[in-house]
């Protein structure tokens, strides 16, 4: 067993990270390393798989070789993990010789603690390199982007395949394998490749909360993303469009509308690229518009958006697309223009002369890209269904949810498609049973079938409103999926009892179609100190020659600009800050705190921060719903005995907004229930939230009980009764 209790590995990520808290599966990722086990560690890009490695590094005795494709994010790492006090390097094909020798001196003197290997510099035949590290004595490998040894994953590198024999050569050492590949098949390659010894597999959620999702129809395209980029000038963010020439076209009309964007394309000379996306980096562009070229080495963490002009070929490159957005945990933005008309186009280029198998199946992708865009519901379940996980059909945080939503019975539609899936023998997929259902005269439809009552019955809803009604009952288990071929549908216990009317199945649907509504900012910290924070941090990064976010993320500048710390002690306790950074930087950011503090009167609100809690590592951490900065902030408020109305007066927000902040912690359990709402009204609201059959919506819930019941009291009885059944 590892030597470390948790209680030190949290000890250790903020003196050498800054940070409070393991994110997701990190943990115990790190546990595990440390009992010198193997590790397949499979997590969404920008959730922190770094940490997972490079924690464990810094408390083994050796030396870890991390191997990682991109030659520019490690760079970007390395620059990091210095910026932390912490002795890396790297090796790769852009070092000259005699940088090249000094990183291996380093490395033999024991004076480097993560040394990062591009694949490329491991020799065709790597006996000489073997020997290079069995003289390193190292602690542990990390094997980054390790999809890139699977020719099933979406990037396939035959250089990793070099790494086969790593196990055999040094089976001893423990290797951590990750990577953000969501699907099984490369999953498994990766381990039976790498040859791993029983390995604890570590999935996290694939869901990126802090993105919401928009999707609008694609009319007066430009303006509306120079609306948003207006609206947004403080912060950067990509544009992916589809072809070359049109990336240039519309960086350079963002141009001369005064915004500072650079196009970026395969086509450009690779010195032009690396300007482009350093530029980028350190903020001096805003706005990039791509190509899907770009990207691939970006570790920016505080892109703030990321909007598609133009459909893009699937779900899994959309999806990696805007997940480089917000990887310091922020709000970001996720949109999407869509047309019919780009489907058709991309139609084309799904074809692929002399293949017809992957034009098949580039086709289907497709056919999901352009289901998911036409998608009468919300974006989120749909994607992580996509992705094999499940997921409610409110989240609360993209267009369709954000639009105003009621509750409606769906019992007799989801009658319909479960006798039509019965009466034609439960052997189909979703596909046929909606042509069915539909009464579709294809030829694809059996003969017989047409004869059925039900052929046809389902005449009054579209394609996607079956789809979606699908989607929704496989979700609430009155319906199952066959894992073959198919996806063949079949019906269980449940399905009969809405068949028979035993039981009834009410749904939230979009009452209206709002349409890019903006809502209203609600900022929490002191926007003008956050600027000049930003200042500061860009003059060390310039002097330093490193990106921005390395020296601090905007997370922790806004925690500085909420909390206004006083001294070094209490610079402590704002995440980032570890105990190297405090020391290097700490003097500098407390300057400009402190003075602006001075001149603008006001005073640290550190109490307001609490103090990292000691070790409690517990299950429910992980469901525990996010709370941020700013609902702390009311959080401590309240604790401190303001009311309400009180504390919405003192930080001039909306009472609602206040009670949001504060239902979070009743859901988390940190905020007693009966303070806000009696033991009579409680029992109440339960009741009628069970009669509604849903706990997502407020309105409904209101509109069952008598006036004397608020939203406020609802609110709070929602969030108490998703703790007690989650
Ligand atoms: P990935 O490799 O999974 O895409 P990274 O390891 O680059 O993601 O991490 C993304 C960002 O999250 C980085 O800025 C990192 O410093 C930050 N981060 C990682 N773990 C934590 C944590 N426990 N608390 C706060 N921030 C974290
Ligand atoms: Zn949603």
């Amino acid at each position: 067993m590892s030597t470390y209790s948790r209680e030190k590995l949290h000890q250790a990520l903020k003196h050498f990270f800054g940070y409070d808290e393991f994110r997701l599966t990190q943990l115990p990722i790190i546990e595990n390393v440390l009992n010198g086990e193997d590790t397949l560690a499979i997590m969404p890009t920008g959730a922190g798989k770094s940490i997972c490695y490079q924690l464990p590094a810094v408390l083994m005795p050796g030396i870890t070789i991390v191997v990682s494709p991109l030659i520019a994010l490690m760079k970007d790492q390395v620059d990091a993990l210095v910026a932390n006090g912490i002795n890396a390097a790297f090796l790769n094909s852009s070092q000259s010789t005699d940088e090249q020798q000094r990183v291996i001196k380093g490395a033999q003197d024991g004076k480097i603690k993560l040394l990062y290997i591009a694949p490329e510099r491991i020799p065709a035949n790597p006996e000489t390199f073997f020997t290079f590290l069995r003289k390193l004595n190292p602690s542990l490998f990390a094997i980054d982007e390790a999809h890139c040894i699977s020719s099933w994953g979406h990037d396939f590198r035959p250089e990793y395949l070099k790494l086969a024999v790593l196990k055999k050569e040094f089976p001893t050492i423990p290797v951590i394998a990750l990577t953000a590949s969501a699907d099984k098949v490369t999953q498994q390659d990766i381990v039976k490749r790498l040859d791993l010894r029983t390995p604890k597999e570590f999935v996290s959620s694939f869901n990126r909360p802090n993105i919401h999702y928009y999707i609008y129809p694609k009319k007066n395209v430009f303006d509306k993303i120079l609306a948003y980029l207006k609206k947004h000038k403080e912060d950067s963010g990509i544009i992916y469009a589809l072809s070359r020439a049109s990336t240039e076209d519309i960086a350079g009309k963002l141009h001369e509308a005064g915004i500072k964007a650079a196009h970026y394309h395969a086509g450009m000379d690779s010195a032009e690229r690396s300007r482009v996306q350093e530029a980028f980096q350190r903020d001096e562009y805003k706005v990039i518009v791509a190509t899907i070229a770009f990207g691939m080495g970006i570790d920016k963490s505080n892109v703030r958006f990321v909007i598609h002009h133009d459909v893009s070929k699937n779900v899994e490159g959309y999806y990696q697309e805007t997940g480089r957005a917000g990887r310091d945990g922020l709000k970001s933005d996720a949109i999407l223009y869509y047309s019919y008309g780009d489907i058709i186009k991309l139609k084309k280029f799904a074809e692929i002369e002399g293949n017809p198998q992957q034009s098949a199946i580039s086709q289907k992708k497709l056919q999901l890209m352009q289901d998911y865009c036409e998608h009468e519901g919300c974006r989120r379940q749909y994607l992580m269904q996509y992705f094999g996980e499940q997921f409610p059909a409110y989240c609360g945080s993209c267009d369709y949810c954000m639009s105003s939503l009621e509750e409606k019975d769906a019992t007799v539609d989801a009658q319909k498609l479960l006798s039509a899936i019965s009466r034609t023998g439960e052997r189909y997929g979703a596909g046929y049973i909606i042509d069915f259902i539909r009464g579709s005269a294809s030829e694809k439809i059996q003969p017989l079938h047409k004869e059925l009552k039900t052929y046809g019955i389902g005449k009054d809803l579209k394609r996607e409103q079956w789809q979606w009604m699908i989607q929704q009952l496989l979700y609430h288990h009155f319906l199952d999926k066959i894992d073959d071929q198919f996806a063949t549908l079949k019906l269980n216990d449940k399905s009969w009892k809405l068949l028979k009317g035993e039981t009834q199945l009410k749904l939230i649907l979009k009452k209206e179609k709002v349409e890019e509504q903006e809502e209203v900012e609600d900022l929490g910290y002191d926007i003008g100190l956050f600027k000049e924070l930003k200042v500061l941090r860009n003059e060390i990064a310039e002097r330093e020659n490193v990106p921005a976010y390395n020296i601090l993320s905007d997370n922790s500048l806004i925690e500085l600009a909420t909390y206004f710390p006083q001294n070094a002690n209490e610079l402590k306790q704002i995440s980032g800050f570890g105990d190297y950074k405090v020391s290097r930087y700490g003097a500098h950011f407390l300057k400009v705190v402190k003075e602006y503090a001075e001149v603008h009167k006001l005073s640290s609100k550190m109490h307001f921060k609490q103090p990292k809690k000691e070790t409690k590592p517990r299950a429910e951490r992980a469901a525990k719903p996010a709370t941020n900065s700013t609902m702390k902030v009311s959080f401590d408020m309240f604790k401190e005995g303001m009311s309400i109305a009180e504390i919405a007066v003192k930080r001039s927000l909306a009472p609602t907004t206040i009670e949001t902040h504060l239902a979070a912690y009743v859901s988390a359990g940190e905020l007693d229930i009966n303070r806000f709402v009696s033991k009579e009204k409680l029992e109440k609201i339960l009741a009628t939230i069970k009669l509604s059959g849903q706990s997502t919506a407020l309105k409904p819930i209101k509109d069952l009980l008598d006036d004397e019941y608020t939203f406020g009291e609802i609110r709070m009885a929602l969030e108490y009764y998703k703790k007690v059944n989650q």
